[in-house]
This record gives C-alpha cells, sequence and structure tokens, in this order.
C-alpha cells in the first residue's frame, strides 16, 4: 500500500499532519507516529474522509484523549482521526438532560453541566478523555459509570449517520457495543443539583483520586481490567511483586500497583513486556489471567 501524501488529504477542510508523532495526544506520552492525523473541521468533512479511506482501502481509528492508548513505537498506519474541532464538542441544554458532542473533554463536560445546575456527571472527575470514549470504554469511578446516563447515541457507520437508543445499547464494566462506528454525540439524563453543590463533589472526587491513584507521571490509568471474584487486580499486582518493577523508564507504580507510570521517554516495548511479565507472573502465582483495559494500537 503506497504511503498517504498530504495531496490525497487536500479536499479536507481540517487540520492534516502527516508522520504525526502520537506521544502528545496520548496520557501514556508515549507512541510512533501516525501515518496521517486528520482533524475534520465538522460532519461533512469527516464523511468525506471516511468515504476517501473506505475507497482506498485506508484504515482509520479514532482517538478521543488518548488516555487509554498505548499507541507502538512503531507508529499507526492510516489515518488517524481526531473529532478535536470544536463542532463536533456542542452542547445542547434541556431541563434534566444535555445532548453533548462526542469530542468534548469530560472535564469540560461537567463543568458546563454544574454551571448549569445540572447534576450526574461528577463521578467522571479525574478520568480524563472526550465523552466518545467515555462511551466506548463505558468509563465510570467507583460505582457509576457513564452508560448509566446515556439515552441517546449519534454516530456514524457504514458512512451514513444513524441513532441508536436505549434498547439499542448495551453497557458493561468498562466496556460497550459501540465498537466499530464514529461516535458523534449523546444524549445524557441528568438531574437538577445546585452549582455550589455539583462543584463540591467534583472537588471531593479529585481529592479522592489524587489519594489513590499516581498522578504525578504520565500513565494510561488502570492497566489491567478488574478480574470478578477474586482480589482486584491491584492486589495480585501487588501480591506478585511488581510494585516499582521498572522495565526501562516504564515503572509499576508503588502507589498503585495496577498503574504503569512514564518516568520519562518509556518506549512502548517497555511498558508492554511489563503487562506480559505481570500477566504471566500473576497466572503462575493466582491462577487468574487479567485482561488489558488499555488498548494497544499501532505496531509495536
Ligand atoms: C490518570 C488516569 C486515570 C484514569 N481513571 C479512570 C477511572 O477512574 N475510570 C475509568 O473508567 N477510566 C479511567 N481512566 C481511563 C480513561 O480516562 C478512560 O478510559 C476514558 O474514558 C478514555 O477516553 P478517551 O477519550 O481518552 O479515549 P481514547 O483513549 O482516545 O480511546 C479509547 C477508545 O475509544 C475510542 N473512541 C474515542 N472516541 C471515539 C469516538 N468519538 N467514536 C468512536 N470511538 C471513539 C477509541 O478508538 C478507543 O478505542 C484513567 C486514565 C488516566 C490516564
Amino acid at each position: 500500500m503506497a504511503k498517504i501524501k498530504k495531496e490525497d488529504l487536500s479536499f479536507v477542510k481540517g487540520a492534516v499532519r502527516l508522520d504525526e508523532p502520537m506521544s502528545p495526544h496520548t496520557a501514556f506520552k508515549i507512541g510512533g507516529p501516525a501515518e496521517a492525523w486528520v482533524s475534520p473541521s465538522d460532519e461533512d468533512d469527516l464523511l468525506n474522509v471516511l468515504r476517501y479511506a473506505g475507497e482506498n482501502n485506508i484504515d482509520t481509528f479514532i482517538i478521543g484523549g488518548g488516555s487509554k492508548l498505548l499507541v507502538g513505537d512503531k507508529g499507526i498506519r492510516g489515518i488517524v482521526l481526531s473529532l478535536e474541532a470544536p463542532a463536533f464538542g456542542a452542547l445542547v441544554f434541556e431541563d434534566q438532560a444535555l445532548t453533548a458532542g462526542c469530542g468534548i473533554k469530560t472535564r469540560e463536560l461537567m463543568k458546563k453541566a454544574a454551571e448549569k445546575d445540572l447534576g450526574g456527571l461528577e463521578f467522571l472527575a479525574g478520568i480524563p478523555g472526550t465523552l466518545g470514549g467515555a462511551l466506548i470504554m463505558n468509563a465510570g469511578w467507583p460505582t457509576k459509570a457513564i452508560g448509566d446516563l446515556v439515552e441517546e447515541v449519534t454516530a456514524v457507520k457504514d458512512l451514513k449517520k444513524i441513532k441508536l437508543g436505549k434498547s439499542d445499547l448495551k453497557f458493561s464494566y468498562r466496556d460497550s457495543n459501540l465498537k466499530g462506528i464514529v461516535l458523534l454525540s449523546a444524549r445524557l439524563r441528568l438531574e437538577k443539583k445546585a452549582k455550589d453543590e455539583a462543584e463540591a463533589e467534583i472537588n471531593k472526587n479529585f481529592e479522592k483520586k489524587r489519594k489513590t491513584q499516581d498522578l504525578g507521571f504520565p500513565s494510561a490509568g488502570s492497566v489491567f481490567l478488574n478480574p470478578s471474584g477474586t482480589s482486584p487486580a491491584w492486589e495480585l499486582i501487588e501480591k506478585s511483586g511488581f510494585k516499582g518493577k521498572a522495565r526501562g523508564n516504564a515503572v509499576v507504580s508503588v502507589k498503585h500497583a495496577n498503574f504503569i507510570v512514564n518516568r520519562g521517554n518509556a518506549k512502548a516495548a517497555d511498558v508492554k513486556r511489563l503487562m506480559d511479565e505481570i500477566q504471566k507472573k500473576v497466572f503462575k502465582d493466582s491462577e487468574i489471567m487479567l485482561k488489558l483495559e488499555v488498548k494497544l494500537i499501532g505496531e509495536f
């Protein structure tokens, strides 16, 4: 497959960058270059890019805030699409609901809802990324998750705009049935809550996160899903002796053993090696095969 050239994408109204390093686009601050990184200016622009990619057999990957991704050191072939343009972050408020563009950052979403005396999103405090990523991952903490609030999702599937109602949507622990489509917006059911009350709850949640999670270095949050019916992943990893273990500059956090942190210019290969070693040793010690929560993207 021939490499994508700048002129191939000259029809794009938004931003186009070739060989774009992915490290600045991920919370881990790790990752080789995307063959093309495109930020369409609006829905028509997005559809044109998707059509072009389909016609030319080019892979596409939608990136949100990059906070759950480990991108390989050799980068990503094809087009990485970012919905960071303002057109993908619009908000429409109702009395006890709001419709939000999937490119909006969760932090802004929470803040803007609170300003309109709407509550229910405070659990998103300290969960970085965009609404799109949160929906795909059914992001949540500690017992609440975004899927509980979703009434309708608008998306692009096979180059057509579709609407998915409650009966079409399935959310489970850090998972959803929304893969393989581009999420454009979602209608969320919220509740009336005074701004001060919502903001106090947001601050309290941020504080709790600061106490329990390792936020001093770049990471992708929890690396492994908590297995059901047994100890949480961090406890199994700690029991297997990985706290503080390093491979290059990738280190298992001493504060939270299910976090791998980037102590500076860590390679994706270092992180991957640690992940593989943890999986093997935890299986040997506890007979539990930990499953990755982090998504591995591109070539390693
Ligand atoms: C310090 C830290 C703490 C964290 N704490 C938590 C926590 O407490 N709870 C929790 O649940 N998570 C947590 N996370 C993980 C992360 O914040 C969430 O998974 C977040 O919802 C991912 O959103 P994102 O926009 O960054 O998605 P990305 O990482 O960019 O992408 C994740 C997936 O979503 C897809 N995607 C993104 N946007 C779209 C779209 N518009 N259409 C289609 N697909 C899309 C991507 O293709 C990818 O498959 C934490 C991460 C960090 C770094």
